[in-house]
């Protein structure tokens, strides 16, 4: 076990679980640093959800704050797979603690896309 993050000897979270191919999931974009698979629990035509490999961050302000170009490398992630698989417009969605819904404590952007989702806007 060599995990250097402040969460090292944690239980891995599922995403790392689905990183390590522990846990199946529909994976539509890897590289070194970012995983995106298809949300198991779809709340639009196309939601896909962005995933740093690095479980080292456990929400949006600490990713912000210590590694903003791996924020960026989401964004063009999600911007990516809103082209491939959708018309390139696209929702960006960072629950961010408890109250606010996020229920996986490993930073990740839920892409939500296909359908028209002016009728549902913010
Ligand atoms: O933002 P929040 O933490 O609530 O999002 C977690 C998301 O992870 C949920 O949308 C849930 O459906 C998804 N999930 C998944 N595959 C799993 C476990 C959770 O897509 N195996």
């Amino acid at each position: 076990m060599t995990r250097e993050y402040a969460g090292a000897m944690a239980e891995p979270t599922i995403f790392e679980r689905i990183v390590a191919r522990e846990i199946p999931a529909e994976i539509v974009l890897e590289d070194d640093e970012i995983i995106a698979f298809a949300d198991i629990a779809p709340k639009a035509e196309l939601h896909v959800l962005v995933v740093p490999k690095t479980a080292r961050y456990r929400d949006v302000v600490e990713l912000a704050a210590g590694d903003p170009d791996l924020l960026a490398a989401m964004v063009r992630a999600a911007k990516a797979i809103a082209l491939e698989r959708a018309d390139g417009d696209f929702r960006l969605v960072f629950n961010t603690g408890e109250l606010a819904g996020q229920t996986v404590f490993h930073v990740h952007a839920h892409v939500l896309a296909g359908a028209d989702l002016t009728e549902e806007s913010l």
